[in-house]
């Protein structure tokens, strides 16, 4: 597991800064029981609305397996504010820490890891995503959820073509 941060101690929870020590994923509250059962974590924050990871600041970028194929569901925090759990609080009411139950104790999870673990964990519960279709100005894979519309100059008029954002025209 990765990075030295650590959650103040005690069983308070702290308003903190996303984006300099970690970035959160957070995630519909169904997904937590399998990633942390069968997953390959570290500690998941269970709060009241959903629940999250904290990961290496920017390390959700670059995974083989990326986090916009999960933008329906999952979304990454690098700015904000966001409460988080002392060490020792194991219990709600409110966010507190859910270790899984085997493995190493780690805060920090692996961003890529994770990302595989989401994916399976979504699967199971909501069905198979769509399937990545090339972006027609840099060829990479555009996710129809994070796309952006464009006309497609290779097709009859009226047709159109999913394509990153930064690629739109
Ligand atoms: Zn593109």
């Amino acid at each position: 597991m990765t990075g030295r941060w650590a959650p103040p101690s005690g069983g308070d929870v702290s308003l903190l800064p996303a984006g300099r020590q970690w970035d959160m994923v957070c995630a519909p509250a169904a997904v937590g029981p399998w990633v942390t059962a069968h997953g390959r974590a570290g500690a998941m924050i269970r709060g009241d609305a959903g629940c999250a990871w904290l990961v290496p600041p920017g390390a959700t970028a670059g995974c083989r397996r990326p986090f916009a194929e999960l933008a329906q569901y999952v979304t990454v925090a690098a700015t904000g504010h966001a409460l988080i759990p002392h060490a020792g609080r194991a219990c709600g009411p409110g966010p507190h820490w859910v270790h899984p139950p085997r493995g190493p104790r780690a805060w920090m999870s692996t961003a890529c890891l994770l990302a595989d673990d989401l994916l399976i964990a979504t699967e199971l519960l909501y069905g198979p995503l769509p399937l990545p279709e090339p972006c027609p100005v840099c060829a990479a894979a555009v996710y129809a959820r994070t796309a952006e519309w464009a006309p497609d100059p290779a097709a009859p008029a009226g047709m159109w073509r999913a394509v990153h954002p930064a690629c739109a025209p």
